[in-house]
């Protein structure tokens, strides 16, 4: 098992260096596969939430050459490309402090932070391409008017992530946010802040100036509240609940502050009864709704298996989840680990047994796994008799259960993919191709598998339909949503030029 590093006791990082919170308060983090209390991080409040976003606007238009917003995109990029390398310098350490802190597998956390670098260099690059793309025509059918466009960064942008990828989801905000040329001041969620912290920590490594990137730690009512309502916040970047989402869309509505919104998701995965590699099928069925423990907004916790191949594909599912290694996530060879708090576990609890008091058969798991005494570890669980108006089939979970029915045709199977308030991904896995784009077509998300579930591209958009969200992250689309576009149309009289 990988050694345990020393958690560094980190402040609020404002104005490029640390200090503690105005009322001096701070949060116990637990690790959530042992129930020990492994160190702190701050609370903040309104009064540091204002001394951020001052930092931030500071940054971002100060006098002297040295503003954020009026760099270069290649000077900007500069700064992300240390970013990124720093980060893979530490990969390690923070792999495993990602680990401590929301009890997933060490293998996936050091995916994740991989991931993470390469989202900086991503962004890094088109931060220099956007250089280029200042000044763009517009083709006009007069010639006394000439028109072009500028793409300029928003302002100040609040940053608000959840915890299930805690570094890498800020890193989709972050990234892009910075590449525009946006100051910003970051709130990770409470329960798993400490890879957030070390990335300040890598700012100040890397000389980012100061007050570019700002980091409050804190409780969503106290230090996210006053970000998304604060005026000299110009836009909100909000991933988490759909409960959430609304509060946050309420409060900037007030301002009339542009939001995007990555929030829960029920994603289906259809499997047809044309498959012949079964056991892909049913390894895709395993990694889309137990990777992370299941707690991922994609994850496909609905499957619909195709009447023909439910029994045999059902017994095959539940030979995998046998299977699955339930460990310490630093052990070796780890595939669920723990989730992330006691609050997480006991509502998935309740999750299963609503399902199990609503008709639903538990054909496997349901419970703490026997050789696991401490730590909130779910067994996978999979939830069989499921009808569309059980809690199981239309609430998002967010953790390692998947519910199961059975369809006899095509549109049955697209009928009961988007019976859901959700629209975030969806997945159909078929030999019969022109029958996955036919459905890739049809299913109401913002994406689609196909053959797979769960692949995430730092190219590819990302984000949801209907109560999902709107906005896309990734992708130039991720760089857009802190752009403002400005149109110039100078009037040419008579001139020819
Ligand atoms: P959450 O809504 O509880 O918290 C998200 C963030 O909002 C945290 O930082 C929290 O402190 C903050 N917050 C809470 N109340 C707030 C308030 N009143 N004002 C401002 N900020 C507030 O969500 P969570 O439990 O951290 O994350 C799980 C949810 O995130 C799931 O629903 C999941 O589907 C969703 N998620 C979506 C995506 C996506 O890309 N669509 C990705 C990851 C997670």
């Amino acid at each position: 098992m990988a050694a345990r590093p020393e958690i560094p006791r980190r402040g609020l990082f404002i104005g490029g260096g640390w200090r503690e919170p105005t009322l001096g308060r701070r949060i116990p983090v637990i690790n959530p596969a042992t129930e020990d209390t492994i160190g702190d991080i701050p609370a903040a409040t309104a009064e540091d939430v204002e001394l951020a976003v001052a930092a931030a606007r500071d940054a971002f238009s100060r006098d002297g050459g040295s503003s954020w917003s009026r760099a270069s995109g290649a000077a900007r990029a500069k700064y992300m490309n240390a970013i990124a390398a720093k980060i893979k310098d530490k990969i390690s350490f923070l792999a495993l402090l990602e680990t401590l802190d929301s009890g997933k597998p060490k293998d996936e956390a050091i995916a994740d932070m991989e991931d993470v670098a390469a989202c900086f260099e991503y962004y890094a690059g088109l931060a220099e391409a956007l250089d280029a793309k200042q000044h763009a025509p517009i083709s006009l059918p007069m010639e006394n008017f000439k028109s072009y466009v500028l793409k300029e960064p928003i302002g100040v942008v609040g940053l608000i992530t959840p915890w299930n990828y805690p570094l890498l989801m800020a890193t989709w905000k972050v990234a892009p946010a910075l590449a525009a040329g946006c100051t910003a001041v970051l709130k990770p969620s409470e329960l798993a802040s400490l890879t957030c912290l070390e990335l300040g920590a890598i700012c100040e490594e890397i000389g980012l100036p100061s007050g570019v990137l700002n980091i409050i730690t804190g409780m969503g009512p106290d230090a996210g509240a006053p970000i998304a309502s604060h005026p000299h916040v110009d836009k909100i970047a909000f991933t988490g609940s759909t409960e959430t989402g609304k509060r946050i869309m309420t409060a900037a509505a007030q301002m009339v502050k542009p939001v995007s919104l990555e929030l829960g998701g029920k994603s289906p995965l259809i499997i047809f009864d044309d498959v012949a590699d079964i056991d892909k099928a049913v390894e895709w069925a395993m990694f889309g709704c137990f990777v992370n423990g299941g707690q991922v907004c994609s994850a496909t916790s609905r499957l619909l298996l195709h009447e023909k191949i439910a029994e045999r594909f059902l017994d095959r599912l539940v030979e995998w989840a046998k299977n699955i290694k339930i460990s310490d996530p630093l052990e070796e060879g780890c595939r669920l680990g723990s989730v992330v708090s006691e609050g997480q576990y006991e509502k998935i609890k309740k999750f299963i047994s609503t399902a199990r008091s609503e008709g639903g058969t538990i054909l496997y798991g349901g419970d703490r796994p026997k050789h696991l005494r401490r730590g909130f570890f779910i067994e996978p669980t999979i939830i069989t008799d499921v009808s569309t108006s059980m809690q199981i089939w239309r609430e998002e979970v967010f953790g390692p259960v998947i519910c199961v029915k059975v369809f006899r045709t095509e549109s049955e199977a697209v009928e009961l993919a988007n019976d859901t308030h959700y629209g975030l991904a969806g997945g159909v896995i078929s030999d019969d191709l022109e029958r996955c784009e036919r459905i890739a077509k049809v299913i109401n998300s913002g994406i689609v598998w196909i053959n797979c579930s769960q692949p995430t591209l730092v190219q590819a958009p990302w984000g949801g339909n209907k109560r999902s969200g709107f906005g896309r992250e990734l992708g130039e689309w991720g760089l857009e949503n802190y752009l403002s576009v400005k149109q110039v149309t100078k009037y040419c009289s008579d001139e020819k030029y």
